[in-house]
């Protein structure tokens, strides 16, 4: 079988609600993915962040499958010998009391927004069924009718409609809206994502997270930091909250928890919040199973042995100081923090960020547009200043013969 012949495939038989670059992957390993041809890539989009150790780390690998052939799944009914250690590592490495593990990041957030309204009612004293959760314009914390509900973007709740009930929605990086919203006595939490990815990497001002914290705690509302994307080193800390020292009363956690090798999230929080729910009031079968329990160890280890937070601000830094520095027509902005970045595509006679997705493929770049105008460019944090130059040589390659 040839690319073409996957591609027809996939679209025969697959529901279409993605739409791939026509690339066909059979393998990959640290930094780089190989196609069913052959040809060699950069990975840059590293599975949307979850892949920040490499692909194929060999500490994972083997976690996963010693694992696989002891004890997989035994369900919650049951206690295993790993889970414990799994939730020891997770509680002390972030400094909480309890762990809950979910499988997806938006389960995760799901169990984040219950927790909210479960801490409404039974400490703050919301009347039953009046907690209201406070989130950003530009929000993405995944794909629920419960999460598309709160969201901005109609691709993302177009005709999903009815909706929960429940979300206020202000603009992001505005601490005034906040603070007004904050006031109404029925405020349970604020969600929010220290950095926008998904909206296309919109880094807020200096000190918005710091400020929102605070006023959390003026008026004793939760502050939920969703860190599925921008946590576990990818902008250069443990977490995007680390770079303002704030502590979020509950954390959301997923993608480069298992380095990429399975769905594993999680959520964190002290006992006053996370005791609020209690057996049988919240779960899932395959959450915190045997294997995503090793995997997610041998991934957070990763992340900490091979000092992946300092490689992202060092290596991210070169790749935004040289983007800038290079004059091409077709850059709007560069923005971003560590190895979270994007560039703003100015549109050139009707081509888009897609069509030089399609030049950079060509030239062994893979990077994938966030909406029409944004390209963002996330490698496994593992990469080398050495990879990272040879790879902003092919994307400036890339853009020369995209004009
Ligand atoms: N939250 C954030 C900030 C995300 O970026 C994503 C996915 O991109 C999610 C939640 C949803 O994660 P999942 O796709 O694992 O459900």
């Amino acid at each position: 079988m040839e690319t073409k012949d996957y591609i027809e495939r996939e679209n025969r038989y697959g529901a279409h609600n993605y739409h791939p670059l026509p690339v066909v992957l059979e393998r990959g390993e640290g930094i780089f993915v190989w196609d069913v041809e052959g040809k060699r890539y950069f990975d840059f989009l590293a599975a949307y962040s979850a892949v920040n150790q490499g692909h194929c780390h060999p500490k994972i690998v083997k976690a996963l499958i010693d694992q696989a052939g002891k004890l997989a799944l035994t369900s919650r009914a049951f206690y295993n010998d790993v889970l414990g250690e799994w939730e020891e590592l997770m509680t002390k490495q972030f400094g909480y009391d309890k762990v809950l593990p979910m499988n997806s990041g938006a389960e995760a957030d799901e169990t984040a927004l219950k927790l909210i309204r479960k801490w409404g009612y039974k400490v703050k004293k919301v009347a039953q069924n009046e907690a209201r959760i406070v989130v950003c314009d530009g929000n993405f914390h995944g794909r629920t009718i419960t999460i598309v509900s709160m969201s901005s973007d109609p691709d993302s709740y177009g005709d999903y409609g009815p909706f929960t009930p429940g979300f206020v929605n202000i603009p992001y990086n505005d601490i005034e809206a906040l603070e007004r919203e904050l006031k109404h006595p029925n405020t349970a939490g604020f969600l929010v994502e220290p950095i926008q990815a998904e909206a296309g990497v919109y880094v807020p001002g200096d000190g918005y997270l710091k400020n929102a914290a605070e006023l959390c705690k003026k008026y004793n509302v939760l502050f939920v930091a969703d860190e599925v994307q921008t946590g576990l080193c990818r902008t250069g800390k443990m977490l995007a909250c680390d770079h303002e020292d704030v502590r979020p009363d509950i954390l959301v956690l997923g993608k480069a928890i298992s380095g990429g090798m399975l769905p594993v999230s999680c959520v964190l929080a002290d006992d006053e919040i996370m005791l609020t729910i209690k057996p049988g009031e919240h779960g899932s079968t395959y959450g915190g199973n045997p294997i995503a329990a090793k995997v997610s160890i041998a991934a957070v280890k990763v992340l900490l042995d091979e000092k992946l937070a300092e490689n992202a601000t060092r290596i991210g830094k070169i790749f935004r100081d040289e983007m800038k520095a290079f004059k091409s027509p077709l850059i709007e902005e560069v923005r971003g923090k560590g190895l979270l970045n994007a560039i703003q595509i100015k549109t050139m006679d009707g081509k888009k960020a897609w069509d030089l997705c399609l030049v950079m493929k060509e030239n062994g770049i893979l990077a994938k547009p966030t909406h029409e105008h944004t390209i963002r460019f996330t490698p496994p944090l593992i990469i080398t200043e050495a990879q990272m130059r040879e790879a902003i040589g092919l994307i400036q390659k890339s853009m020369t013969e995209f004009i």
